[in-house]
């Protein structure tokens, strides 16, 4: 029986998790679930899994509203219960740079960490990198792309890897012009051709950043440089992502947009497991599959995102910090849509380079992102 312990238990990934651990109660008991704030979902969840040993809620004003009886809350909350939870893997779907200590930590305890949250990654990929090779522990990726590129990998050498190509849908705005998306609003934004997915991701994948953001996941997941990362567009979300081989063929990993598949398999690799799908991809039914060349002129956050990751250092902090920022303002309407990526490049000018961050120091560079973009538009 593995022992699961989830952070993010109330969001989207965090969810579709415990669908998951409910469909296959014979390997799988869920013992902590951490959540920011959504009291009445964390309390059905805690009366549904009896296992559960600890309970954290990231907003303090809640944590007498949680029925069990070992609460933590606050920022610590997520640190908290690792330290205090006999589990055998972290599910970290968490979002936000907030997601970076739970992993370290985890990993410092040496446990696995099934990784949905990039951050973790973008803003902390060198210290993780060190981490998981001091600690020898392991990182499966959650994330749909990643999970294409590790199934594709498996009996392979990484060695004879010629590319990874991750795939990109385009995200709500495709069709446009980077001239028509200066009118876009929050609402048009949030309407994902592909995916239902959180608000944050959403947004990201229609300013690319989140494939930029992908990019970097990958270059720590798989060890690979980035001139053997290559994107493409591929609007119907069909192909996860695809490897290719020194030889010139091509592995690519099929199937719809259900997020429980590489869920279950990132936490119970190598093992794949029976799922439920209703409508599941079936070549015979459907419609003709599309690639396109990357427009980077078109996409301009993911040639930045190629630039930070190559500079490394402090400077993925320093993106994802005021990414996150931006686009808290943007769907507060503070900001328009095109202001986001005007942030984020300000900031990547503006910011004090690091080349060897300590985890204060990266703290301190996503601060430091959110408040210069703050004051941008103060
Ligand atoms: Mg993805």
């Amino acid at each position: 029986m593995k022992r699961i312990l989830l952070l993010g238990a109330t969001g989207s990934i965090g969810l579709q998790t415990i669908d998951v651990i409910e469909q296959h109660p014979d390997l799988f008991e869920l013992v902590g679930v951490v959540a920011g704030n959504k009291v009445q979902q964390l309390n059905e969840i805690i009366e549904k899994h009896p296992s559960i040993q600890v309970v954290g809620i990231g907003n303090e004003q809640f944590k007498d509203q949680i029925h069990h009886k070992k609460v933590y809350s606050g920022n610590h909350a997520m640190v908290d219960c690792i330290e205090n939870c006999d589990y055998d893997l972290l599910v970290n779907a968490v979002v936000g740079f907030r997601g970076l200590k739970p992993t370290l930590v985890s990993l410092k305890k040496g446990k696995d960490v099934a990784l949905a949250n990039k951050e973790s990654l973008v803003a902390g990929g060198m210290l993780v990198r060190q981490t998981l090779k001091e600690t020898n522990t392991k990182l499966y990726p959650i994330d749909s792309e990643h999970s294409a590129i590790f199934q594709c990998l498996q009996g392979n050498d990484i060695s004879q890897v010629k590319r990874l190509i991750i795939t990109a849908s385009g995200g709500s705005f495709r069709d446009k012009t980077r001239e028509e998306l200066k009118e876009v609003t929050v609402e048009q934004t949030l309407k994902h051709p592909n995916w239902s997915m959180g608000k944050r991701i959403t947004v990201d994948s229609a300013t690319m950043v989140n494939k930029g953001f992908e990019v970097i996941e990958a270059h720590f997941l798989f060890g690979l440089d980035y001139d053997q990362i290559d994107t493409v567009l591929h609007q119907e979300s069909i192909v996860h992502s695809m490897v290719e081989y020194i030889d010139h063929a091509i592995m690519a990993q099929m199937g719809s947009a259900d997020m429980r598949l590489p869920i279950q398999y990132a936490i119970q690799y190598p093992d794949r497991l029976s799922l439920k799908e209703e409508h599941p991809f079936d070549a015979t039914k459907t419609i003709n599959l599309h690639f396109k060349e990357m427009d980077f002129e078109r996409y301009p956050m993911l040639r930045l995102a190629y630039e930070v990751g190559r500079k490394e250092g402090n400077l993925g902090a320093v993106f994802n910090g005021a990414d996150e920022q931006a686009v808290e303002l943007f769907l507060e309407e503070k900001i328009s849509f095109l202001q986001i990526e005007e942030s984020i490049e300000k900031a990547i000018q503006q910011a004090q380079y690091i080349e060897y961050p300590s985890y204060q120091q990266l703290e301190e560079s996503d601060l430091w992102a959110r408040e210069f973009v703050k004051s941008l538009w103060d």
